[in-house]
């Protein structure tokens, strides 16, 4: 059975974005299918892919469907999905257009299941589908917590008060499995930009764990410079700087994952 998970947190720059494509990476490295899918106007999971450059270029251009096509002229998502440099790892683009999809929407009828009807007719051609979100609780966010079967994993940076608003995305997905998923749970809850030397970090990890007793992954991400650098040049960790603690943060992660779910 395929596994959908939707990467959410309402908060921009958590790790997001940075969690879907190097769990994506390395779970295809692993020998699984992987479709990430970018629900985000910004497309940067698109343009952290490595895309070939014309290719690149004709999304931005507007020239290429997208997501945006998907939801609002229900094109087939298989007429979408791209290829990356990674075997096994597919991608649905997004691209600067999707923005104008919250207020396009808004009028649609059944307008929060759009993207779960997208994606079922090609589920079964992956073993993971990975959704990458906007940083807000619109109808983008709604979508993709409405196709997430498996659930929602939330990044959260250990930053001051990184738990702070947190209360509205749990309503948020409260509302969603009373309405439209009635399977959404919290799947996961990571720490991202850890910090080992400040006590900031490892009181947000207190607190992370209190809150969210079972779903607190074990493994937490370090800050590591390499993560940022990967995107800028089309590559994930994985390829990018494989023995860097990022990378082998998000090996962790990936089996982390894995394990938890035979239970
Ligand atoms: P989001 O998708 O939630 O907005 P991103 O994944 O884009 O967040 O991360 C925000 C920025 O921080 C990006 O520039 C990214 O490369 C960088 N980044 C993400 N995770 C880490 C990390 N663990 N250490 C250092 N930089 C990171
Ligand atoms: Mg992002």
């Amino acid at each position: 059975m395929t596994k959908v998970y939707t990467f959410a947190n309402q908060k921009g720059g958590v790790g997001k974005t940075t969690s879907v494509v190097s769990i994506g990476a390395f779970l295809a490295v692993q020998g699984r299918g992987v479709l990430v899918v970018d629900v985000d106007p910004q497309a940067n999971a698109t343009s952290s892919l490595g895309l070939d450059e014309q290719l690149a270029e004709s999304l931005k251009r507007g020239e290429k469907a997208t997501v945006y096509e998907a939801l609002i002229a229900r094109t087939p998502v298989a007429q979408i999905i791209q290829t990356t440099q990674r075997p096994r790892l597919h991608l649905v683009p997004s691209s600067p257009v999707l923005a104008g999809a919250e207020v396009e929407l808004v009028g649609m009828v059944a307008r929060e299941t759009l993207l779960r009807k997208a994606l079922a007719p090609i589920l079964k051609h992956y073993d993971y589908v990975l959704i990458d979100t906007p940083p807000s609780l619109g109808l983008l966010t709604v979508n993709a917590l409405t196709a997430a079967d498996d659930g929602v994993i939330i990044p959260v940076q250990c930053e001051y008060l990184a738990l702070e608003g947190l209360g509205q995305l749990i309503h948020t997905i409260n509302l969603v499995r009373d309405n439209l998923n009635s399977r959404l749970v919290v799947a996961g809850v990571v720490l991202t930009m850890y910090d080992t030397r400040t006590r900031l970090s490892q009181e947000v990890a207190g607190e992370e764990r209190r809150y969210f007793p079972k779903q607190a992954f074990k493994t937490v991400v370090p800050r590591n410079v390499r993560l940022g650098e990967a995107p800028s040049f089309g590559e994930t960790i994985l390829t990018y700087s494989p023995d860097s603690t990022g990378a082998l943060a998000y090996a962790a992660l990936t089996d982390e994952l894995l394990a938890g779910e035979g239970k």
